[in-house]
């Protein structure tokens, strides 16, 4: 695509599929928004929540994703998501649900299906929407099972590939290709390990200092048992030393990954090391052996993804094409939680609250903000660009009220002290 790209994206921790979802749809860290892991447990509730209990997305009622913000912002903004990780959940003290969503994930609807549903979204008569969000589970699958080398990934990435041209393809066929703005990203990497690397984590655990751990491959949350937290620390601090894994208090989690402040964040945390696994990923190469049919060898890679988002492996991708987006862009590499502010700049949404940074995507957009940014005497925009009206505004005249709003907007970024870009941050949202 002659649009966007990124050397890469960085992810936020854990590098897993819920949590990374979930800061790309808030723009806020795991311990903003509350998704920890793919399941966690909750001292609150004295349980271990998983994604079918609404408890699990709602850490919060001012947590909200974009595609709610999208629809709270009014003129006729509609949203529509679709087996996105949290589509069908009711968020926030109101309880609300896009427009257009799916109830259930369901694996086996085919792709070309969820593309042409999200089609008839965007181009309904009475409701078009004008923010979609769209969810594939590959290659994802396919990693897992073969890591990230093997033939049967790459050739699902191919197919990957095709049937992104094939959503492409339908854009162009409906005829909104090049009035739509088309983020493709990704929430993760995939890193290769084998049966030999697994460290048995158990057997460096004193259970009677011990009182729960939770988690799973390649991140564990421990509690330890009344008092004896320092003990067990030093001897998994000890161990770590001579094994790959290693082990941090909450609060220096919450130093260096922004994983610290929630309640949902447990005393300890031990992270396998890049190429590593707990003892727990054996049960899973089990499975993949059954499933996929495979023929057990202790030098065959598996896929695994959660380690610390610095991990090259772990690194996600992103781009993005349409009429916001500059052409032939490269941009210095972004994170998860930029991607919120990006789209509230390009919709018009303001007042979201995020731990991202518009300034760090601002460099990408074609039209006004880059300018203003640059320049230290930016241009007044009397006009809003065509593609604003398309497709939440095409059944009806430009307002004025509209405009009169986005040149207060302007005004107001133009009178910020740094002359750049102020991003309202929540009070507890903190900044990065
Ligand atoms: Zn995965």
């Amino acid at each position: 695509m002659s649009g966007v790209s990124v050397p890469h994206m960085d992810p936020v921790f854990p590098t897993k599929t819920f949590p990374n979802h979930h800061s790309i749809a808030t723009g806020l860290y795991p311990e903003s928004h509350g998704i920890v892991d793919n399941t966690f447990f909750d001292p609150k509730y004295n349980e271990t929540l998983n994604t079918n209990d609404p408890r699990f997305w709602n850490y919060r009622p001012d947590v909200l994703p974009i595609w709610i913000r999208n629809e709270m912002a009014g003129e006729g903004r509609i949203s529509g998501c679709l087996m996105w990780p949290g589509c069908p959940q009711r968020y926030g003290s109101k309880n609300l649900l896009p427009t257009y969503f799916s109830p259930t994930y369901n694996a086996s609807v085919p792709w070309e299906n969820r593309v042409e549903t999200v089609i008839s979204w965007i181009t309904n008569d009475s409701k078009p929407a004008n923010l979609v969000f769209l969810y594939f589970d590959e290659p994802d699958t396919h990693g897992h099972a073969f890591g990230p080398n093997r033939k049967e990934t790459l050739d699902e990435i191919s197919k990957v590939d095709n049937r992104t041209a094939y959503l492409v393809s339908k854009l162009k066929e409906a005829e909104i290709f090049y009035k739509i703005n088309l983020i493709v990203l990704s929430d993760h990497g995939m890193q290769g390990v084998t049966q030999k690397n697994i460290v048995n984590i158990t057997a460096f655990i004193d259970p009677s200092l011990l009182k729960a751990k939770f988690g799973s491959t390649p991140v564990l949350q421990l509690i330890p048992q009344d008092g004896k937290g320092e003990e067990l620390y030093s001897s998994l601090l000890q161990q770590s030393k001579m094994h790959s894994f290693t082990i941090l208090t909450k609060k220096e989690m919450g130093k260096r990954y922004h994983y610290g402040a929630p309640r949902r964040v447990l005393d300890y945390v031990v992270i396998a090391d890049v190429g590593y696994a707990f003892e727990d990923f054996q049960a899973l190469i089990e499975f993949y052996d059954e499933f996929w049919n495979i023929t057990a060898d202790p030098t065959r890679e598996y896929g695994v993804h959660g380690y610390i988002p610095d991990a090259s492996s772990m690194k996600a991708f992103f781009i993005a094409h349409g009429p916001a987006f500059r052409k032939g862009f490269e941009s210095p590499p972004i994170r998860t939680i930029d991607v919120v502010p990006l789209i509230s700049e390009i919709l018009y949404i303001s007042g979201v609250p995020s731990n991202g940074s518009l300034e760090r995507v601002v460099g990408m957009i074609e039209w006004v903000p880059r300018p203003l940014y640059q320049d230290p005497q930016p241009r007044v925009i009397t006009k809003l660009p065509d593609f604003l009206r398309y497709p939440d505004f095409r059944a009806r005249k430009f307002t004025e009220s509209l405009e009169q709003n986005r040149n207060r907007r302007i005004l107001e970024l133009r009178g910020s002290k740094s002359r750049q870009y102020s991003w309202p941050v929540g009070k507890l949202f903190k900044h990065s």
